[in-house]
């Protein structure tokens, strides 16, 4: 999600009403670099939409998802977190505190060295990282 009219624009097409609750939405997830779960967003727009229910939330980042204008990342296990940063790049979860990191570095794997039988066409690959962040990291040490 770039631009948060062009946002608009598809949410309409796709047959969704823009409730000032979903504009909300849109707005909370404009340049959020927190990648947030569905609670997350849930929480914050209670504070100004006290009427909007957990459901409204979940729809509306599921459809968001589905028409290409956010991410949703399942490196956590217990939850889905959101990125409207579309980009290309990897993703790092921090095993103490449970937030999602961006890793900007790109990288290849040996694709021609993947062999299975069963599946000879391999296109792609999906990586995620999992370890401790900055603020963690001295904390981990007592693990
Ligand atoms: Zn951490
Ligand atoms: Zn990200």
């Amino acid at each position: 999600m770039n631009d948060i009219e062009e946002a608009k624009k598809k949410l309409k097409e796709s047959g969704m009403k823009l409730t000032t609750q979903r504009i909300a939405i849109l707005q909370i997830l404009q340049h959020n670099k927190t990648h947030p779960t569905a609670m997350d967003i849930y929480r914050k727009l209670k504070l100004r939409q006290p009427t909007v229910s957990f459901t409204t939330v979940y729809n509306t980042l599921e459809l968001l998802t589905h028409i290409g204008e956010i991410k949703k990342l399942t490196l956590d296990f217990e939850r889905a977190h959101y990125d409207p940063d579309m980009s290309q790049h990897h993703h790092a979860l921090c095993l103490k505190c449970g937030a999602i990191f961006d890793i900007q570095q790109s990288f290849s794997l040996p694709m021609e060295s993947i062999t299975s039988e069963a599946f000879p066409r391999i296109v792609g690959f999906h990586v995620d990282f999992w370890g401790f962040c900055s603020a963690c990291r001295d904390a981990s040490h007592d693990a």
